[in-house]
């Protein structure tokens, strides 16, 4: 239903160059209850007057125009505004004329059949101002219904266009994954499970293999998705020379591939899956200039008389856990669920280190190890990374990773890291003045930003010690960060408005580095010491960190290789632009602080490098 009152609220342009016309217009207009009237003494001014609701055509009305109006084609104009075929963008005309005119004079002339296209309304001079009224009445009337039917159309369409792409995915997903023509993974868990009822009578051996793409969503950042989809489709079409025509064989995840193998026992199953894994590491992916070497982890689950799975899903699930072990260990290698493998193991550990690591806090058993981050043009010493360590029995030292998981799943990782912010910042604070640039970085926990404590302690702790907040750098593992996204931001937000800076650590580990890079409000992004450790001989290495690299420093973040042990990888970051280097190359981590504020790179350059036998190239 029309609104009138809110059609009176409507624009209305009086483009009349006559004063005296103008004003009785102005005023029989007024009289009725329009409120938004403005004056045209051209035609340019029309335009002029019409531009700001350019994106607001419902709020225009209509333009009441002399046909004598001076600098305008009414005709042109009547066209461009009156006969706009975009519905929702017409303004009707009523057209003041001299001598009586038809609407249809104004129209295209091979549009005259096409009139219910044009708004448009003639009027002689001089004006019954009640017809006038009508008109305008009517015109508006019109121009809102047009407006009202193309947002009902524009909606209908947008639903439609909606509904079939829906429709049509849909019933290729039924069954399907559309890249690789593979059973998707509803299909094949339905399949798999007619097979579990049907080897149930015949208690048979077998077994599901989990494939998954190491780094695979690296490539697919690095080149896009396109040259991603290809990577999977090659691969497809290498493990399925391995298989008969009727395998179960399914796309379940992005990279994430099911093979069902019916006959055979665990000895069987890892021959298969070995055969596969090697002729996948011997595969060479070519892309543009780039050679990939590509390799998979895979996870074994199976079936036995003695072990039988009901649900398709649990040998799925059991598959996949072994494959994240495969990944745990190394990648490019093959693993068998086995029950006892991940839960016990940790389990036992905790129970091992839970009470070893509350004495350690509370017996002060717990020291920090600094190792030197050196900045890679010049040599010149950044800061240290302070490193936790445990005293063990025997002077044995205990490294991190032996009880910080530990300590995450037992809760007690909240004390660790407050303690390490404290034992750090007094280290800082009883440096001699003539160390007093010196600076450090600090390992939060990936559960630090659910510590409401950890803030306020670094706030108090720098105050009461006058260290200033510039000096310190605090690490957050990137898979930790991307875990908990918002919160973690937060975090960082709040830290670094102390003063203290932030270093994403370990990028590139966690595989979906650089669409949270952009996010996230860091200083530094430490590239994981596994693309750096093997630079010289890994191709692929070298052309992920030499994207690290570009990237980073187009979203002005500085760049930290760690692992950094030869010369060799040096010259290389050096090429790549990667601003600093860590690693035992510079200097292992240690409780004394390195003698001099810079190493001399060039000098340790030269050095070893004359002494190896080979080029470094080779
Ligand atoms: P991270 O932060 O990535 O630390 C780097 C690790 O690599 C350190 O092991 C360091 O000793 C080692 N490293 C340094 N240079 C080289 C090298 O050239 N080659 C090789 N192979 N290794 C090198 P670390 O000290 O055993 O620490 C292991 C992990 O434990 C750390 O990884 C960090 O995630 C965690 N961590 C260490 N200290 C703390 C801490 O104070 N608090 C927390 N929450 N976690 C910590
Ligand atoms: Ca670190
Ligand atoms: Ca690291």
């Amino acid at each position: 239903m029309v609104n009138y009152v809110d059609l009176k609220q409507k624009l209305i342009i009086i483009a009349e160059h006559v004063e005296k016309s103008a004003l009785d217009i102005s005023s029989k207009l007024k009289e009725k209850g329009y409120q938004n009237l403005r004056v045209a003494e051209d035609g340019s001014h029309i335009y002029e007057i019409l531009r700001p609701f350019y994106n607001k055509q419902d709020q225009v009305g209509l333009v009441i125009i002399n046909e004598d109006l001076p600098q305008a084609q009414v005709a042109e104009m009547c066209q461009a505004l009156a006969g706009n075929t975009a519905n929702d963008s017409i303004v009707p005309f009523i057209i003041l004329c001299q001598t009586p005119r038809k609407p249809s004079e104004f129209y295209l002339q091979h549009d005259s059949e096409n009139s219910q296209r044009y708004l448009i309304h003639t009027l002689q001079y001089p004006l019954n101002y009640h017809e006038l009224l009508l008109i305008i009445d009517f015109q508006l009337g019109m121009k809102h219904e047009r407006l009202l039917r193309h947002k009902q159309e524009e909606r209908l369409i947008n639903e439609l266009a909606e509904r079939k792409v829906v429709d049509s995915k849909l019933k290729y997903l039924v069954v399907h994954d559309e890249l690789t023509g593979l059973y998707n993974r509803n299909n094949f868990e339905r399949q798999l499970k007619l097979v579990l009822n049907r080897n149930s009578h015949f208690s048979e051996n077998s077994a599901l293999l989990f494939i998954d793409i190491d780094r695979f969503s690296m490539i697919n950042e690095l080149e896009g998705f396109e040259v991603g989809d290809r990577l999977l489709v090659e691969l497809v079409v290498l493990v399925r020379k391995f298989l008969s025509s009727n395998s179960l064989f399914a796309r379940i995840g992005s990279d994430e591939f099911c093979l069902f193998l019916e006959d055979n026992n665990e000895h069987q199953a890892l021959n298969f899956a070995e055969r596969i894994r090697t002729a996948v590491e011997e595969f060479r992916f070519f892309t543009g200039e780039v050679c990939y070497s590509v390799t998979v982890s895979i996870g074994i689950s199976t079936i036995n008389p003695s072990n039988h799975v009901y649900h398709p899903s649990e040998l799925v699930l059991r598959a996949r856990q072994a494959c994240h072990t495969a990944k745990e260990n190394g990648r490019n290698m093959l693993w068998v669920f086995n029950d006892n493998d991940h839960v016990v193991r940790e389990r036992r550990r905790d129970i091992y280190w839970a009470p070893l690591i509350k004495k350690a806090l509370l017996e002060k058993e717990l020291f920090l190890v600094y190792q030197p981050v050196v900045e890679l043009e010049n040599g010149k010493i950044s800061h240290y990374e302070a490193l936790i360590r445990m005293k063990g029995q025997d002077n044995v030292v205990i490294t991190p990773n032996q009880f910080i998981p530990a300590a995450e799943r037992m809760g007690l990782i909240h004390s660790i890291d407050i303690w390490v912010v404290e034992t750090a910042i007094d280290f800082l604070a009883n440096l001699p003045p003539e160390l007093s640039h010196i600076s450090l970085a600090i390992n939060l926990s990936g559960t630090a930003f659910q510590d409401a404590s950890l803030l306020p302690t670094i706030r108090e702790k720098l105050e009461l010690t006058w260290v200033n907040a510039g000096r310190l750098t605090f690490e957050i593992t990137e898979t930790a960060a991307v875990e908990n996204f918002e919160k973690t931001r937060e975090m960082i937000t709040k830290i670094r408005a102390l003063g203290c800076k932030f270093a994403l650590d370990d990028f590139g580990a966690g595989f979906c580095s650089f669409n949270y890079l952009k996010s996230f409000p860091v200083d530094y992004v430490k590239i994981d010491g596994q693309f750096i450790q093997n630079l010289m001989s890994d191709e692929t290495d070298q052309v992920l960190v030499k994207s690290m690299a570009e990237i980073a420093s187009q979203l002005g973040k500085k760049t930290i290789a760690e692992f950094v042990e030869t010369p060799f990888i040096v010259q290389k970051l050096r090429e790549f632009g990667i601003d600093f280097g860590q690693g035992y190359f510079f200097g292992k981590p240690n409780m004394e602080l390195l003698q001099s504020d810079s190493v001399e790179i060039n000098q340790l350059l030269e050095n070893t490098l004359n002494q190896t036998p080979f080029s470094v190239n080779s």
